[in-house]
């Protein structure tokens, strides 16, 4: 048995509890910063690729439109010439044919027309949604560049207080009494954070199994004990 006090013991197991989950949250927290930047950045590329793509299919849209339009222009030049020609016709029949074929590419000129006035309806829908998709960009900009500097600022504090939190473990451990120290450094060892448990109403904190009385007693004289259930170092509360 260790020659230090049993209460002694049993207040460092409980500090040496809090510091542990203490230095838990704060690993915790600073594993999220990177987290919480590399998906403001993923949602930045997003907004980007889908911005691209309304660019990209407006200008589709615009190419095939403008293909239509000079079509328009080839065909009403087209329709002049016959026009034209309608007056130097030799025979009925020649001026039949000329009429025929003047109907044919007026029509095909008034299909056109109404693809070519559906585009510009069209375009103007992409332009109200280029405009939104780049407004939401911006947005989504911004907050990633705040989120970057958040956690750029956070990191050091937490960074500082991890560093003191461990010094403060250092010392609390080396306060352990020798054969408590012994059997501490193994369980954390393999148990991290989950080294250490409470005992709530004889039970253990941590599996929440009873705790048999004998060993309650044995940690109440300040002996190193285990939950024989889930391995956790036990201690009692304040
Ligand atoms: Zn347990």
């Amino acid at each position: 048995m260790s020659s230090t006090s049993p209460n002694v013991g049993v207040s460092i197991l409980r500090t040496l509890h809090r510091i542990h989950r203490q230095l838990a949250d704060l690993k915790e927290r600073l594993d999220r910063g990177p987290r919480q930047v590399r998906a403001v950045d993923a949602n930045v590329k997003r907004n980007e690729d889908a911005l691209e793509k309304i660019r990209a299919e407006a200008k589709v849209l615009r190419v095939a439109s403008d293909r239509k339009q000079l079509q328009l222009k080839v065909g009403e030049d087209k329709i002049k010439d016959l026009r034209r020609k309608l007056n130097a016709a030799a025979s009925n029949r020649e001026y039949q044919a000329l009429m025929d074929q003047i109907a044919a590419d007026e029509m095909t000129n008034s299909v056109l027309t109404d693809e070519i006035l559906e585009a510009l309806e069209e375009s103007d829908a992409f332009v109200k949604n280029i405009a939104k998709a780049d407004d939401t960009l911006a947005a989504v900009r911004q907050k990633a560049e705040e989120t970057h500097a958040e956690v750029a600022r956070q990191e050091p504090l937490l960074r500082a207080d991890v560093d003191r939190l461990e010094a403060e473990l250092r010392g609390a451990e080396s306060d352990l009494p020798g054969d408590a120290r012994d059997l501490y450094k193994r369980v954390v060892r393999q148990k991290g954070e989950d080294a250490l448990a409470v005992v709530d109403n004889q039970c253990c904190g941590g599996c929440n199994q009873q705790i048999p009385l004998n060993y309650c007693n044995q940690i109440l004289l300040g002996q190193p004990v285990a939950c024989k259930t889930c391995g956790r170092l036990l201690y009692l509360p304040e």
